[in-house]
Formats: C-alpha cells, sequence, structure tokens
C-alpha cells in the first residue's frame, strides 16, 4: 500500500523524507489561478524517484461549465497540467468533477466534459491517467452525488479516465462511506486513488473542511475501510504540516501494515 501526502511543490521529495511517505502530490501552479505550469528543474529527480509522484490540477478548471469563458480556458488549463505532469513522471493528474450552473441542463455539463476530453484525445491525448474526484459542494456537481458520477461516466467512460475517492468530499456531500468503494466501482469500473482524509462538517454539510484522520466527523476506520476495499494507492491531504501529516500516515501505516519497498 501506497501512502503519502499532499506537500508544498518547492521541494516535494524532501517532503516526502519527512514524512515517511511513498508518495507525494503537488500542485504545478498556483491553484486559485489561470497561469500554465512551468517546467520544472528537478524533473529528472521526480521521474526517477521511488517516490510515486501525483499532481492536483488548479481548483479553478470547470470543464463542465456552460460559461464559456471558464470552459475553454478549462480543457486548455488541464491539458496543459497533464503535459507538465507526464513530464515528472506522475502517475495521475488529479482534477475536480466541476459543476454547472443553477438552471442549466445537467445533461450539458456531462457532454461538455466529453467534448474537453475529445479536444484533449484530439490535441494528443493526456499523457498519463486523469483522475476525476468526488467533490463536496453545491447541488449542481458533476461528481459530488453517484447518481451524477453515474451519468457522467455514461458520457465518457469511453475515454479511459479515472476516479479518485475522497473521503471527506464523500461523507460532507452526502455519500455514506460504509460499502462506497462497491457502488463506486459498480459506476467507474476502478478507484486509482484515495484522498483519505476526514471532515471538519457534518455528513451532507456540502462543505470542504479537511481534518485528521483521528479528528473531525468520520470514525477513522470508516476511512481505513474505505482504503482496503479500494485497494488503491492513498494520499493524506490533511492540515498540522509535517507532523500533522507524519502522524496520519502512521495511522495508515499501523492500520494497513508496514511500508512498501521502495521499486
Ligand atoms: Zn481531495
Amino acid at each position: 500500500m501506497r501512502i503519502g501526502a499532499h506537500v508544498d511543490p518547492t521541494d516535494p521529495l524532501a517532503e516526502a523524507t519527512a514524512r515517511a511517505a511513498d508518495a507525494v502530490q503537488f500542485f504545478l501552479s498556483d491553484p486559485q489561478g489561470w497561469k500554465a505550469p512551468q517546467p520544472r528543474t528537478d524533473a529528472d529527480l521526480l521521474r526517477d524517484a521511488a517516490v510515486d509522484v501525483y499532481v492536483h490540477a488548479p481548483y479553478v478548471i470547470n470543464v463542465a461549465t456552460s460559461n464559456n469563458r471558464i470552459r475553454i480556458p478549462s480543457r486548455k488549463l488541464l491539458l496543459a497540467h497533464a503535459q507538465a505532469a507526464t513530464a515528472i513522471g506522475a502517475k495521475g493528474l488529479v482534477v475536480h468533477g466541476g459543476h454547472i450552473n443553477a438552471g442549466d441542463d445537467p445533461a450539458t455539463g456531462f457532454d461538455n466534459w466529453r467534448k474537453a476530453l475529445t479536444f484533449a484525445a484530439e490535441a494528443g491525448g493526456f499523457g498519463l491517467p486523469v483522475l476525476i474526484e468526488n467533490t463536496a459542494g453545491g447541488e449542481h456537481a458533476c461528481a459530488r452525488r453517484l447518481d451524477a458520477l453515474a451519468r457522467l461516466w455514461d458520457a465518457i467512460g469511453d475515454h479511459q479516465v479515472g476516479f479518485c475517492l475522497d473521503t471527506c468530499h464523500a461523507h460532507a456531500g452526502g455519500e455514506e462511506l460504509l460499502g462506497l468503494v462497491d457502488r463506486v466501482k459498480a459506476i467507474t469500473g476502478r478507484i486509482d486513488l484515495i484522498h483519505a482524509n476526514n471532515s471538519k462538517d457534518r455528513f451532507g454539510s456540502g462543505r470542504d473542511r479537511h481534518d485528521n484522520l483521528r479528528g473531525g466527523t468520520i470514525d477513522a476506520e470508516l476511512v481505513v475501510a474505505v482504503i482496503q476495499a479500494a485497494g488503491a494507492p492513498v494520499i493524506v491531504e490533511t492540515p498540522g504540516g509535517t507532523d500533522g501529516q507524519s502522524g496520519d500516515i502512521a495511522f495508515l501505516r499501523g492500520r494497513l501494515g508496514p511500508k512498501t519497498p521502495s521499486r
């Protein structure tokens, strides 16, 4: 079981060492901005590292929206991040499922996802697995509740996209963690990555505030059970810096088994 953390992008391998992590996730640009990712001087080191690398795409990306001033830059930025993540040997690029505006036909959002993936395929492909992540909030999200996720996968399942399951987002989004992996896999056929986070907010709150695994409103054993059922690599996106995340990783290793040897 590969277990790691979302870390500062300045020196991700040092952050991995500090946490005894065998995977890291980081941003390649300001997550709230539209700037294209710049080439990294440590690309060779990251590609050759024993630590698995994941990249999280900026939050501003929303390929589902009917607002073309967001949608068109979003699909370009997603492709740019996929290429930049490929250049550092990343195992996956995580992107949020996005949402449509109130009043829009939900079918438009799912179709816009399909168009974004067709656009990327025609531009030469992403180069690495793109992992769509479930989100916590919004009444018009494409990947908050499983009924929407099923419609999304009906629209894009042919495109070989992957799925990232965030336990905080599922709980806050109103999906029970018990048995969730089976219900998700019945739709997507796969779970490529788990974001193992507790939630500061109650079930169904729609709020996205992560907590350390033994804090928050989720029974930590339920998070462990989700990871065991999924059998996928784990990234904690929890607060408390090195100490907080090291504690969460150590907790998971204690429950899931020892550190996997480097490849
Ligand atoms: Zn997440």
